[in-house]
């Protein structure tokens, strides 16, 4: 048998629930249960909703019967969460020849007229889904309720019962609909999510004393301060009428009138509730309210809009006031909310003329004129103009460019090339992969299909954050580091549990890393500290020369380099572990690409440049990422590791003479066999025997593997034997386990992507299947080996709530990412365990 279809009155001791009747349903009754002023009000569950959309009614004589006879009503929507989403609100129900007869006596003919055409046209467009431009024209109800007849061939409906029973039809079916289904499935919402309807007697804003209608939140969405912002219109209705231009300020101002110069009690009372609502609700609400003349209705209450350093703000400030505990106030942040701190970024209402999209590789945004080469860029630094650094893809040549740009943007590559990881290094917003573009770097022009040629100069806009490149400049919010997000990184370490550091490759990134309080360096990439151009000549003289005679002059040039780059580092670091991973170069990063550059290279030599291009020749791989790489260049040519443990150790000893004893842990990178660890070691152990000795001072170091290739994991077994740690590196490691290029799968991803081959960019998001078994593999067999071996992950994963959940759940010890994706990564570590107790 079918039952009909029931609704709840909201009392304060009605059963309702959210998950039943959705949240605005249950934020009224919470409202009304503090004895505010809200008008009459009943909810429809869930289940009544799906009902009407198939047709099937409530008793409409006893659901208008709990009105007073003859009231207008309102119904909004109530989803289970405020994001999922719902149909827009629909005002006055009820409106007829009388009511509007009976209003024209007390309120004026004009606003009872207002009032009615305005529904008319509401019913019309928004209920029945009749042309929104008929209803344009028409200003009288005489001539709406004409079109209406037109256009359905019947009277305009003066029974209340009828037009709610409309209204509550079709937004309970504009929930099924499939744009809202999608949206709100956007937003996490199931599959099964239902709607929730709230029908509420309306406290009309008008009337002859003082009467209006507005919105009032009592914090700052954009800080989050303490701060009174909304709207107020006198006579008016509803929230889209606040846009108007007439609407006035809530407090007093100086450009104009406010609610507070002519209903100060009222106000009063409106800032009673907002901290009523603020200690009971546990949250910062925007209440919509409306003045009939002169009395005070609260018809609704929402968690107010904020930004994301608002969003810090308000959690933060009401753990701090006792309302919530600390662990609630650091699991209700979205981790990567915190890059909206971490960086400027376009203001959320900003106009925004997309010109091209890649991956957004690192967050941030900035706006500057286009260069296409680190040269260019170096000078518009010099003249104080803001640059962004064009390029096909970056080299090392490329660094100071980088340094003097404003954010970088690339028509190659993908999450973990050399252009994203230096941006991420530096805190510079980039985009990369942005495959639409077509550069011709010589005639220094960017073209995207269907838009006008970029020159030199011109002004655009990388959105790292969203991958964007916009045309133009935009409207930006600044970074907010200190206050509210200090706090909340320092509850973040009470609760994490599991180590962060951060990978820093020179001293200004560790102390970035410092100013995130990192707990030490888990990846110091050598190789990067020969961007510098003096340094990446002499370390091009090492990679060139041609005989050990040449080589070792090199390398005395670089070894006082190196030892003052390590004391420096160990110095700021004061006793904290610091990873540093022995020389990793990827040849073709460091050798000269064009003309110029061999050039140079020539002279610094003292070489032809024909013999140089020619050693540049031989030098050349095909595939230089499973090259003369990492380890393989430490066991063919073993003084270069030789000169770095030599560094190490004497920078060691100069360290640990002012501070804490400094424990350096020496990282080998790409270790494909036991064999090669064997070598390394046995020459590092002979280098510190020899310095130990030279030095008469004592010291000591641990020695660990990369974990970057697949054999390595397979082997950890044996590989462990001679490892006191093994750091997995999930760049190398994603792309060889898939067989697909860092630098070249950014040209395919978006489609793999798309047709569901990958659910993610396997070098965005750890691809916890693949590479994760590996992981779990190399490291259940390294602890079979050595049962109190350190287990780390220091790839660009590393810093991504995913991958830290796998770290945790793999018993890793640590894990490490570049330095301005540490708060993040501490955020979601701290969730992650206090979820787990
Ligand atoms: C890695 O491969 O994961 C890694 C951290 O090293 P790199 O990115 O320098 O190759
Ligand atoms: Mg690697």
């Amino acid at each position: 048998m079918l039952t009909t279809p029931d609704f709840t009155e909201i009392t304060p001791t009605a059963e309702i629930r959210t998950t039943t009747h959705g949240k605005r349903a249950k934020c009224l009754q919470r409202l009304v249960r503090m004895d505010l002023p809200v008008p009459q009000t009943v909810a429809l569950s869930f289940k009544t909703v799906r009902a009407v959309a198939s047709g099937q009614m409530p008793d409409m004589a006893s659901l208008l019967g709990v009105f007073a006879d003859g009231a207008l009503l309102s119904v909004r929507s109530s989803s289970e969460a405020q994001d999922w989403g719902g149909p827009g609100t629909i005002l006055n129900i009820g409106m007829n020849d009388a009511v509007a007869a009976r209003l024209a006596e007390t309120h004026g003919q004009a606003a009872a007229d207002a009032l009615y055409v305005s529904f008319i046209r509401s019913y019309a467009v928004d209920v029945l889904r009749l042309d929104a431009d008929a209803f344009e024209g028409p200003t009288t109800p005489r001539l709406a309720k004409a079109e209406f007849e037109e256009e359905m061939e019947e009277p305009f409906p003066q029974d209340a019962a009828v037009q709610l029973t409309e209204v509550l039809k079709s937004m309970a079916r504009a929930w099924e609909g499939t744009t809202a289904r999608l949206l709100r499935q956007a937003q996490g919402a199931p599959l099964d999510a239902g709607l929730g309807l709230v029908v509420q007697e309306m406290a009309l804003g008008i009337g002859q004393g003082v009467s209006g209608s507005g919105v009032v939140q009592f914090t700052s969405p954009d800080s989050g301060e303490p701060q009174v912002v909304g709207r107020y219109l006198p006579q008016g209705q509803g929230r889209a009428a606040l846009r108007e231009a007439d609407a006035q300020f809530i407090e007093t101002d100086p450009r104009g009138p406010a609610l507070q110069d002519v209903a100060p009690d009222q106000l009063a009372a409106l800032k009673v509730a907002g901290q009523l609502m603020r200690d009971r609700l546990r949250e910062e609400m925007q209440i919509e309210f409306t003045l009939m003349n002169g009395q005070l209705s609260i018809l609704d209450a929402v968690r107010c809009p904020r930004s994301g350093r608002a969003e810090v703000a308000i959690a933060v400030a009401l753990a701090e006031d006792g309302i919530i505990p600390r662990e609630e106030a650091l699991t209700r942040i979205p981790p990567f909310t915190l890059n909206q701190l971490l960086h400027r970024q376009v203001a959320p209402n900003a106009a925004r003329d997309v010109l091209a999209r890649g991956i957004g590789a690192a967050p941030g945004a900035a706006t500057g004129k286009i260069v296409f080469n680190a040269s260019a860029a170096q000078a518009m630094a010099a003249q104080g103009e803001p640059c962004i650094l064009v390029r096909r893809e970056t080299s090392p040549e490329d660094i100071r460019g980088m340094h003097a740009a404003q954010a970088i943007l690339t028509e190659r590559g993908g999450m973990t090339s050399h252009a994203a990881v230096i941006a991420r290094g530096l805190g510079l917003p980039c985009v990369s992969g942005a495959t639409s573009l077509q550069l011709d770097t010589r005639k220094k022009m960017l073209t995207v299909p269907g838009r006008k040629v970029f020159h030199e100069g011109d002004v655009i806009t990388v959105d790292g954050t969203t991958g964007e490149v916009l045309v133009g400049s935009a409207e930006m919010i600044e970074p907010a580091l200190g206050g509210a997000f200090a706090t909340l990184m320092d509850w973040a370490d009470q609760f994490r549990d599991i180590g962060i550091r951060a990978n820093a490759d020179t001293p200004e990134d560790a102390a970035m890393a410092q100013r995130f309080g990192v707990d030490g360096i888990g990846l110091c990439r050598t190789e990067h500290m020969f961007f510098d151009p003096v340094r990446l000549t002499v370390m091009r003289e090492m990679i060139f020369a041609e005989n050990p005679a040449d080589r070792e002059a090199a390398l005395d040039r670089l070894l006082p380099m190196q030892r003052a780059d390590f004391t420096e580092l160990f110095k700021l670091m004061q006793g904290q572990p610091v990873t540093i991973r022995l020389f990793d170069p990827p040849l073709h990063e460091f050798l000269p690409g064009d003309r110029d550059g061999i050039r140079a290279l020539a002279e610094a030599l003292d070489l032809p440049v024909s013999r140089v291009a020619s050693r540049i020749e031989s030098l050349q791989e095909f595939n230089p990422m499973l090259g003369m790489r990492g380890v393989r260049l430490g066991v063919t040519v073993p003084e270069i590791y030789e000169m770095q443990a030599r560094a190490i150790f004497e920078a060691t000893i100069t360290a640990s003479g002012k501070g804490a004893p400094v424990v350096p842990e020496i990282m080998i990178p790409l270790v494909s066999a036991m064999r090669e660890v064997e070598l390394v070691k046995s020459r590092v152990d002979a280098v510190a025997a020899d310095v130990r000795f030279k030095t008469g001072k004592e010291f000591t170091y641990r020695l660990g593997v990369m974990v970057e290739t697949p054999r390595a994991a397979l082997r950890a077994g044996d590989i462990a034997e001679h490892s006191s740690f093994l750091s997995f590196g999930t760049n190398d490691l994603t792309q060889m386990t898939y067989g697909l290029s860092r630098d070249d799968a950014g040209r395919f991803m978006s489609a793999y992507v798309q047709q569901g081959v990958f659910p993610e960019d396997p070098f965005q998001q750890l691809d916890v299947e693949g590479v994760g078994e590996l992981m779990l593999l190399g490291a259940a067999r390294g602890r079979a080996a050595r049962p109190d071996i350190t287990l780390a992950m220091c790839g660009e994963h590393a810093g991504h709530p995913s991958a830290i959940d796998f770290s945790r759940k793999a018993g890793f010890d640590y894990v490490s990412c570049s330095p301005f994706r540490v708060p993040v990564a501490k955020l979601a570590a701290a969730q992650l365990s206090i979820m787990d107790r």
